[in-house]
């Protein structure tokens, strides 16, 4: 088979990876890290850095189609691959790696994000309190994951003190929400969209703990209105491949958090949860294949994540024969860090 190169050498590439294989595919993997667990599962390609131009060319060289699994590459040395080669394409990175970028362009397609400003300064800071009030959340424009690079800002007083890292910012008023939940879609190269169903997802100190399928009913009745949001952004930027849009469920509707241009862990349940993958779908759209069946394969999916030590004692997990156990492969267990996840089928 042709091969597939993977931007990014994290979990998500490692099951892209392995979707991949499935499929008779091989895959290369992209990474300043010399032994990635993504590289473990297939073939490793490192860079000395995301702007190695001569690395990048090699690796192109390569590849039938490059794909990436974080969205925190730098995007200037990718223009030097054809348009054809990077999907989903350099403005959907582009868009989706700067929050203010991201809101800005959401909200020009009749979205809804929570108030925001760009913050660039502790006066900037002021004015956005000012103007949006408290509380609300503090966050790095560029680079944050799993509540990295966020402040919470309860009072106007508590900003005073803050040391302001020295890069672009963002403040968003503080969303009164009833759940979280996320719309996870893959668009083919001829437009064709297909939907799962929507995780109502449980965050832990900023980091995803639990995805639930199906949803509780309140999340249920907005996710039409979501799905169309989604489906307008992607369109808009001619996507391929999967694309996640996270909301907030509130009183008055859907309420845009952020999206992730790529496979995302609050589908994780879809391996076994789904008849198709969001893994095998994001492969597919960008091979030029026909998309599977999103539909749900049980009358429930829950999924947890193993943050830090809980993927300690993992033969205990598989001592419960329901559950389908997921190991990243990583060496060391750091407090906050994804070691693995478990996913389990309601049956009846
Ligand atoms: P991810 O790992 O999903 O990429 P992230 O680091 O980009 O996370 P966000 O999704 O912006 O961070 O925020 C993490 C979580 O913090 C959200 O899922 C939500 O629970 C909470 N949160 C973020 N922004 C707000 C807000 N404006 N109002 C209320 N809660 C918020
Ligand atoms: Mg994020
Ligand atoms: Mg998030």
């Amino acid at each position: 088979g042709e091969t597939i190169g993977i931007l990014g050498g994290g979990q998500l590439g490692r099951m892209l990876a392995m979707a991949a294989a499935q499929l008779g595919y091989r895959c290369h993997v992209y990474a300043p890290e010399a032994d990635s667990i993504a590289a473990e599962v297939c073939g490793g390609f490192t860079c000395a850095g995301w702007d190695d131009a001569a690395a990048l060319a090699a690796f192109a060289a390569d590849c039938a189609v490059i794909t990436y699994e974080f969205e925190n590459v730098p995007v200037a040395p990718l223009a030097a691959l054809g348009e054809a080669l990077l999907l989903p394409n350099r403005r959907a990175l582009e868009v989706a790696q700067d929050r203010l970028a991201e809101k800005t362009f959401v909200h020009g397609l009749g979205g809804r994000p929570a108030p925001f400003a760009a913050v660039d300064d502790a006066a900037g800071l002021a004015a956005a309190i000012a103007t949006l009030g408290t509380p609300g959340i503090l966050k790095t424009r560029r680079d944050g994951y799993d509540g990295k690079g966020q402040w919470r800002i309860m009072t106007p007083a508590a900003a005073d003190g803050l040391d302001l890292p020295d890069q672009p910012l963002i403040y968003e008023g503080f969303v009164t929400f009833r759940a979280e939940f996320s719309v996870i879609l893959c668009r083919a190269a001829d437009g064709d969209i297909r939907f799962w169903d929507s995780p109502e997802n449980a965050h832990a100190g900023g980091i995803l703990a639990r995805s639930t399928v199906p949803a509780a009913p309140l999340v249920q009745a907005e996710v039409a209105a979501a799905r169309a949001l989604a489906a307008r952004v992607a369109a808009a930027l001619d996507y391929v491949g999967v694309l996640t849009l996270e909301f907030f469920a509130t009183a008055d509707g859907p309420v845009f958090n952020e999206m992730a241009p790529r496979v995302h862990n609050s589908g994780h349940w879809t391996i076994e949860g789904a008849i198709t993958s969001q893994f095998e779908n994001h492969i597919r759209a960008i091979c030029g294949l026909p998309l599977g069946d999103t539909r749900l394969a049980a009358a429930g999916v829950v999924m947890d994540n193993l943050i830090g030590d809980a993927a300690h004692d993992w033969p205990a997990l598989l001592a419960d024969p329901a559950n389908h156990l997921h190991l990243y492969g990583k060496a060391a267990a750091r407090p906050g860090r994804k070691m693995g996840h478990v996913t389990r089928l309601m049956l009846d």
